[in-house]
């Protein structure tokens, strides 16, 4: 079971196990918002539900950094190729690097892509220019987002959903 994890503007800031959440309820650093009503917590004097979302009395500072996979790469083009725009579920989607290994291009945020695998052949160790090819956005390193950062798991609950403003879909 997992929380998730607010600031005091209801920002998700994390997802944390239910352990922890109750450190940070029990010792008053975080209210409870939502809590699941099938799971209980016992204690030899009382017994406690497991919070589902928790929020947190203070304000938050989020690390910033976005860490550079390839899921997050995924992610930030909305599981789109950058070429030809198709939308795939990751395991049809490979990347790209815009200027080729070959021509010292880098693999960083602002070099890499995400691509369909038939673009990818086509493109192959070529430049933009010599394959005839065109981004649909110049690449860049994405700012923090829950979107981006919280991984929603299958089995998490849809009430989370609420509070992440745009929900990519995946
Ligand atoms: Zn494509």
């Amino acid at each position: 079971m997992r929380t998730l994890l607010l600031d005091c503007n209801y920002f998700p800031v994390k997802i944390i196990s239910w352990q922890k959440a109750m450190i940070l309820f029990l010792t008053e650093r975080a209210e409870v918002v939502d809590e699941y009503e099938d799971q209980l917590i016992r204690t030899v004097s009382t017994s406690y539900k497991l919070p589902k979302v928790l929020r947190l009395f203070q304000t938050h500072k989020l690390s910033q950094n976005v860490k550079f996979t390839r899921m997050n790469v995924f992610f930030r083009d909305q599981f789109k190729c950058q070429y030809c725009e198709i939308r795939l579920p990751s395991n049809e989607l490979t990347f790209d690097h815009v200027i080729p290994v070959s021509q010292k291009g880098g693999t960083n945020w602002e070099n890499v892509v995400t691509c369909c695998k038939g673009c990818n052949t086509h493109k192959g160790s070529k430049t933009l220019k010599a394959a005839n090819m065109k981004l649909l956005k110049v690449p860049k390193k994405p700012r923090w987002s829950p979107e981006l950062c919280l991984r929603l798991l299958e089995n998490d609950p849809v009430e989370w959903w609420n509070f992440f403003p745009n929900r990519l879909a995946s």
